[in-house]
């Protein structure tokens, strides 16, 4: 690796989408000596953290995960308030889904009451009676939770590496990480030509996740798949203005999800939940899946017709999923100086709290038992069937 470059740093974070970012905001408030590393340009398309918006939510359907989901609320806050700007909106939350479906709504209320959190249940002439859009028969049910809402996606991890940078950070955009290695207590980083040494590393890699475990020797059975949502111009933009309109998950195999009109491009965003197919993050196209775009049709004609007007436009983003749909959040073993953070594809509304979790070490209120990386499923690398839980439940 040659001689390493005299430049140190308390940390060093690979990937700044938002969970490295929020490692890099959380790392520098504390006052660490932070240094970031982007393979590509900041705010880019390729990975898992671009595009406007994101669901955050409480409704989960363990308890583990809605007392983090409580957490996450609060590290956004802590980020508003350095940033200055409002980054979530809450819409109130809508689960719901056939009675009898393998996504158990009651799982999501029987987690909430545990932790304390208030929400509605509500029968099918209930839903149809608040969201006269909604054309489900009787055989429907769902709850409604007020605090769900929408993190401004882009602008948030935009607004983590602001803070983070005027907290002392040092963030290098375009400069992949080519070589890592152990060395007397530290990390040594080859990046973008240079060499840089630092005191702890935290890999937040995303899709790309093996390519910088493998400097370590080790592989996770991370499965990378091209989603992609799609924008609708709704038929009746009225009825799903904010403060009209939920968010909403149809909790069912196959799962959707949409969000209300949020902002000035006037579109409600709807898709299928894990419905791409594997790629390899370095040569996935962009193009459009046709076959998810006429499932996601399919439910809007049976199930929200006034939704689907013409389609504005359609983005595809990666999810870099575990066979448990579980997170990774822990230090690597046998380097305890290295950390993983793997958000699966429901980790944007906890990128700020997996932050700070990768920055402090262990939050209240967090129990992390879920998230280690020496659970046996991911010790086979076989277990690429990523069918151990139902679609839904981003
Ligand atoms: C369509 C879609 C919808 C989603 N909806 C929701 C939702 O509603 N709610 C929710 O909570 N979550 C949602 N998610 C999931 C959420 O967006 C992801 O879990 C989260 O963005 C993962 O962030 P990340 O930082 O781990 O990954 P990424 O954003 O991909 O960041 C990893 C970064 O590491 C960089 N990198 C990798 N290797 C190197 C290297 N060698 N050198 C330098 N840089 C490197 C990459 O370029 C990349 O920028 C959704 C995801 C998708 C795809």
């Amino acid at each position: 690796m040659g001689q390493p470059h005299p430049r140190e740093y308390d940390v060093a974070v690979l990937g700044l989408g938002v969970i490295g970012s929020a490692a890099a905001y959380w790392s520098a408030k504390r006052g660490a000596r932070v240094l970031g590393l982007e393979q590509f340009e900041l705010g880019h398309a390729r990975g898992s953290s671009h595009d406007r918006s994101r669901i955050i939510r409480l409704s989960y359907f363990t308890p583990a995960y809605v007392q983090m989901a409580k957490e996450a609320y609060r590290a956004w806050a802590s980020l508003e308030s350095d940033a200055g700007e409002q980054l979530i909106v809450k819409t109130g939350g809508l689960d719901i889904g056939p009675r009898g479906s393998p996504v158990r709504i009651s799982d999501h209320a029987r987690s909430m009451r545990a932790c304390g959190v208030a929400f509605e249940e509500l029968d099918a002439a209930e839903i149809r009676k608040r969201w006269p859009c909604w054309r489900v028969g009787d055989e429907v049910h769902g709850l409604f939770q007020a605090d769900a809402g929408i993190v401004a996606a882009e602008r948030a991890t935009d607004a983590l590496r602001r803070v983070a940078v005027g907290c002392g950070a040092t963030l290098l955009d375009r400069t992949p990480v080519t070589l890592l290695r152990a060395a007397a207590g530290e990390i040594e980083i080859e990046a973008g030509g240079h060499h840089y040494r630092a005191g702890r590393l935290i890999v937040a890699a995303g899709a790309w996740t093996n390519g910088a475990l493998a400097h370590f020797g080790r592989r996770l059975p991370i499965e990378v798949t091209k989603e992609q949502v799609i924008y609708f111009v709704p038929r009746d933009p009225a009825a799903f203005t904010l403060g009209e309109f939920p968010l909403w998950i149809w909790q069912d195999e196959p799962s959707f999800y949409g969000f209300p009109i949020f902002d000035e491009t006037r579109t409600v965003k709807i898709t299928q939940d894990s419905a791409g197919k594997a790629v390899d993050a370095q040569t996935r196209g962009f193009e459009e899946d046709a076959e998810i775009t006429a499932r996601v049709t399919g439910f809007l004609e049976r199930y929200l017709p006034a939704a689907l007007g013409p389609a504005d436009s359609v983005k595809t983003c990666l999810y870099a999923r575990t066979p448990d749909r579980d997170f990774v959040i822990d230090a690597l073993p046998g380097y305890p100086n290295v950390s993983v953070a793997i958000g699966d594809g429901h980790a944007f509304k906890f990128g700020s709290l997996i932050g700070r979790i990768l920055s402090d070490g262990a939050v209240d209120g967090c129990d992390l038992t879920a998230f280690k990386i020496t659970r046996s499923v991911l010790s086979r690398l076989d277990a690429g069937k990523h069918d151990e839980r139902p679609a839904a439940d981003r």
